[in-house]
């Protein structure tokens, strides 16, 4: 295969590992939009296997697709369900999150028998309760109601920024939310930290139990750089032509490169068409050791990058791995290691390697 598209799972465990280690608590693992794109059946199995039994997802059919496979799992659904889903999500044994006033009014005769876990918006301002009041009488309400409210949780939107005064903030805020509330409820479950939250690791919220993890349980830091963690995602293509250009000469499509001198370029199978961002083509791409820097644009299904003496066609060019972390694009501000994640076609390349 002239592409490899390479998920390491055992570098997932080891990273299961490790966080735990770090963190103390349990590990609730966010592994929405297909396990960050990684394969939510392989990645689910990995974290059974290394003894992880609490899932978050988005999407109710995700929630299900795991269900259906480790009925043992516990499976949190993010976002508001809708009539059906609450239906499934009972019948099923899927938790619901437990997201605003609004909601909880629409939904509150189907909620019996599932269990809840309330939302705190700390200031992301996407789902949950910003009012003390509102949020203390909605849990007066399902303790009336009988149901089951069993977690309490927010989700911090600047833990990945350089100055954390607001973030800090946003810490308080959850604490004195829990702290109002927990003589109303004794939550099973109390979590908030992401993968930036986890690796500030704030005493402040010790009182959480477990914290929601996703892309460092794949190797990935939304933060500085983690030398703990282990890189999960192996990409690499296949030098399929090599030639030369005088200067002056176009390479690609437009007239948006022109050679400045006399160079060699080599071209690679892989473009924005397998999910390659064309914001990659800032950082090189390594070939037998040696840095090559991306020319021209990126395009569908090539990429040209610049040849040195002695690279043959056959040579492989390592995009992402060791040497050019998915992280570096973050850290370059090009784009967000899991937006990069997300788009790359890993099924078509990784599925048929694993299976
Ligand atoms: C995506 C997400 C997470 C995990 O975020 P990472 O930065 O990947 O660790 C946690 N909680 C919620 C609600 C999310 O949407």
């Amino acid at each position: 295969m002239k592409n490899r598209i390479f998920v390491d799972y055992g570098a997932i465990a080891e990273n299961v590992r490790r966080v735990a280690e770090h963190s103390g608590k349990g590990i609730f693992a966010v592994v929405k939009n297909n396990a960050y794109n990684l394969g939510l059946a392989a990645v689910t199995r990995t974290l059974t296997g290394c003894g992880v039994n609490h899932f978050a997802v988005t999407l109710s059919e995700d929630a299900l697709f795991i269900k259906e496979r480790f009925p043992e799992a516990y499976v949190l659904q993010l976002n508001p369900a809708n009539g059906a889903e609450a239906r499934l999500a009972r019948e099923r044994g899927i938790a619901l999150s437990l997201g605003g006033g609004e909601w909880f009014r629409e939904y509150a005769d189907a909620l019996e028998g599932i269990d809840l876990h309330m939302e705190i918006n700390a200031g992301m301002n996407r789902f949950g309760f910003s009012d003390l009041r509102e949020a203390s009488e909605v849990v007066r309400s399902c303790r009336d109601r009988g149901l089951s409210l069993k977690g309490l949780y927010t989700h911090f939107a600047l833990s990945e920024e350089a100055d954390l005064s607001e973030h800090s903030a946003q810490v308080d805020l959850f604490a004195a939310f829990r702290e109002a509330l927990s003589p109303l409820c004794a939550f099973e479950y109390v979590h908030g930290e992401n993968t930036a939250a986890v690796l500030l690791r704030d005493r402040r919220l010790s009182f959480c139990n477990f914290v929601r993890p996703g892309i460092m349980l794949f190797g990935y830091s939304s933060r500085e750089p983690v030398e703990w963690l282990r890189p999960s995602l192996f990409v690499s293509a296949e030098v399929i032509d090599i030639r030369r250009l005088r200067r002056g000469e176009r390479l690609g499509y437009g007239t948006s490169f022109a050679a400045e001198r006399d160079m060699k370029v080599a071209t690679l199978p892989m473009g924005y068409g397998d999910g390659l961002m064309r914001a990659r083509a800032a950082l090189p791409v390594y070939v037998n050791g040696s840095p090559c820097a991306v020319v021209g644009k990126i395009l569908m299904s090539h990429t040209f990058i610049e040849a040195f003496d002695g690279m043959k066609i056959g040579d492989t060019a390592e995009i992402y791995g060791e040497r050019v972390k998915i992280d570096a694009l973050a850290s370059r501000g090009i784009a967000t290691n899991a937006e990069q994640m997300a788009a790359l076609h890993i099924g078509r390349y990784a599925q048929a390697e694993n299976s």
